[in-house]
């Protein structure tokens, strides 16, 4: 396949080519496409794999230009949220596309000014700041249409699992859900459950 196939907007063709990608990993080889068709995914995937695009570039794709939350993602430690926002400002580079970063051990007080002028299109971040912004109506994500749980198996262990159930019981109902692990214990099968809908499955 070649990242062409996917008809992708021009300013995500044109990231890619700026970043040098050439044709997609096995992964999102088997994510792009059931993403696109508006599925509900859970897909067994290693750091290193290209998991991060592989959600990324079909969710921006979907992007409309209203100045609201349209997409969640959540990470279970600041390195790895830190590297999906270093990723997603590649590929919003040349957009007016908003990144909103919240993880622990930032500035809430500045946060929630700029949340008061504006809501960003996508939130990137750690499960316990997300909600507490949340929970607190400073974040309004009553109108995301795509919610992605990285790393959901560090999540449970982390024991964030609560929070990012929290998070998606504040999402609406009609939503995309995409929850990306390296391994699908047990304990986390009552949240795919709750939250995804006939989710296809990817492994690797
Ligand atoms: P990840 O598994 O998301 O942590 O990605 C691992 C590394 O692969 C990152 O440095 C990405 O920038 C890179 N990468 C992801 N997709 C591709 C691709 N299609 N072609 C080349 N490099 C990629």
């Amino acid at each position: 396949a070649h990242f062409a196939d996917y008809h992708f907007t021009d300013a995500l063709q044109t990231a890619l080519t700026k970043i040098n990608f050439t044709k997609p990993t096995p992964v999102q080889e088997r994510v792009i496409p059931l993403v696109n068709a508006g599925h509900d995914v859970i897909a067994q995937a290693q750091t290193g794999s290209g998991k991060t695009h592989a959600y990324l570039l079909p969710l921006f794709n979907k992007l409309t230009a209203t100045t609201e939350v349209q997409l969640v993602i959540t990470a279970p430690s600041r390195e790895l949220a830190y590297q999906i926002r270093t990723a997603a400002r590649q590929l919003l580079e040349t957009t007016s596309f908003q990144i909103g970063f919240y993880v622990g051990g930032t500035d809430k007080e500045q946060q929630i000014k700029h949340l008061h002028q504006q809501q960003p299109q996508v939130v990137i971040g750690t499960p316990g700041r997300i909600l507490d912004l949340i929970k607190h109506h400073h974040l309004l994500v009553h109108t995301a249409h795509s919610f992605v749980v990285d790393e959901a198996d560090m999540t449970l262990d982390m024991g964030f699992l609560h929070d990012v159930d929290q998070i998606a019981s504040s999402l609406p109902e009609h939503l995309q859900t995409l929850v990306f692990s390296a391994t699908i214990p047990e304990k986390l099968q009552p949240f795919l459950k709750k939250y995804l809908y006939q989710p296809k499955m990817v492994a690797l």
